[in-house]
Order: C-alpha cells, then sequence, then structure tokens
C-alpha cells in the first residue's frame, strides 16, 4: 500500500476547511499517479550510468594508510637482532592489558624478552604499543586478512610476531617511512 508522503499534512485537519480539502486532493492524486514511486525510479536513473564507488571485495580492494592498525608484528633489525629491548612501555600502556612480557639479561648484559605475547581477542587496536615503543620494534601492519576459528587462535606468542615482522618488514618499512614526517 503507498502511504503519502504528506499524509500528516490532512490528518492534522481537524475541522473540515478549505485548505484540508486541498491537502487530501493532493494526497489523492499523489498516491494515485505513483509520483513517489515515479521520484524514486528518476533518482536511481540518475545514479544507474555514474562512476560506481562499490568495489568488489575481495577482489578489489580500497587504498590503506600507512597508519592502519592491523595485525601486529615484532621487528628486528638488518642484521637479525630483534629491535624489542623488554623495556614493558608497550605493556604497561596497553588499555586492554593484551600485551604480556617476560624478560631476562643475556649472557652478553643486554636485555630481552624470553616472552612477547599479545591476545588479540583483548586487543581493542589502539595502536599505543606502537607508539610507546622506542625503538619501532612492536608495530600494527596493514594486515587485515586473518582470523582465527576458536579463541587461542588469535593469541600471538613471540615467535609468531617475529614471525610476522620478518615476512612483512619491506611492507612496514614502506609505511613507517611514509607516517616518518608526522611523527
Ligand atoms: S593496539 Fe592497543 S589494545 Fe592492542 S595491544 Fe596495542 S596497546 Fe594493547
Ligand atoms: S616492544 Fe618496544 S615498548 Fe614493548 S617492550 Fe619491546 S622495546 Fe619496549
Amino acid at each position: 500500500m503507498l502511504i503519502p508522503a504528506t499524509r500528516s499534512d490532512s490528518s492534522s485537519c481537524t475541522l473540515p476547511t478549505l485548505s484540508c480539502l486541498m491537502t487530501a486532493i493532493k494526497d489523492f492524486f499523489s498516491s494515485f499517479l505513483l509520483l513517489e514511486f515515479l521520484k524514486g525510479m528518476v533518482l536511481t536513473g540518475k545514479y544507474a550510468f555514474r562512476r560506481k564507488i562499490t568495489l568488489q571485495y575481495p577482489e578489489e580492494k580500497t587504498p590503506l594508510s600507512p597508519r592502519f592498525r592491523g595485525l601486529h608484528a615484532l621487528r628486528r633489525y638488518p642484521d637479525g637482532e630483534e629491535r624489542c629491548i623488554a623495556c614493558k612501555l608497550c605493556e604497561a600502556i596497553c588499555p586492554a592489558m593484551a600485551i604480556s612480557i617476560e624478560s631476562e639479561q643475556r649472557a652478553d648484559g643486554s636485555r630481552r624478552t624470553s616472552r612477547y605475547d599479545i591476545d588479540l581477542t583483548k586487543c581493542i587496536f589502539c595502536g599505543f604499543c606502537e607508539e610507546s615503543c622506542p625503538v619501532d620494534s612492536i608495530v600494527e601492519t596493514n594486515i587485515l586478512e586473518y582470523h582465527g576459528e576458536k579463541r587461542g587462535d588469535l593469541y600471538f606468542t613471540k615467535e609468531m610476531l617475529l614471525a610476522i615482522g620478518d615476512k612483512f618488514e619491506p611492507q612496514i618499512a614502506v609505511c613507517k617511512a611514509a607516517d616518518a614526517k608526522y611523527r
């Protein structure tokens, strides 16, 4: 059933005045001639031949900002040494308490993590961990296509995070360089 757009005008009349009668007649013809329907068709026709903005994901993708906050990674220096110095700033600042770190001292006196876990079921992707890191170790990559089928699948250990960093280091470096002038 078609509902006239201006129904409220006529229904608000309590006394049968001339203007109420005119409004009722106008509503009737508007419904009878399907004017609202025709207006909708005109609007559809107007956009039918314009450039389409809907993308066919996943075949087509939108560009991502270098600051996109996706899957986490731990980075290494070019010589293979891990960047993280176990300062625990990221663990302290994480509002979701998603990061767990344990550290130990190496034989050469340097301090490194013996455990670095992120529970992505807790993470809210705020980016604070990346912002707080003094050595650009923990980063959020622009990887967004990952999933877990059970809770444990989204629990990332140090080895897993380093492996992501190793695999995507060129991409991470490009994003870091693009964003460097704004930091
Ligand atoms: S992005 Fe935010 S919530 Fe997620 S681990 Fe980093 S600091 Fe915690
Ligand atoms: S990732 Fe960065 S902020 Fe976190 S413990 Fe390592 S060095 Fe510190």
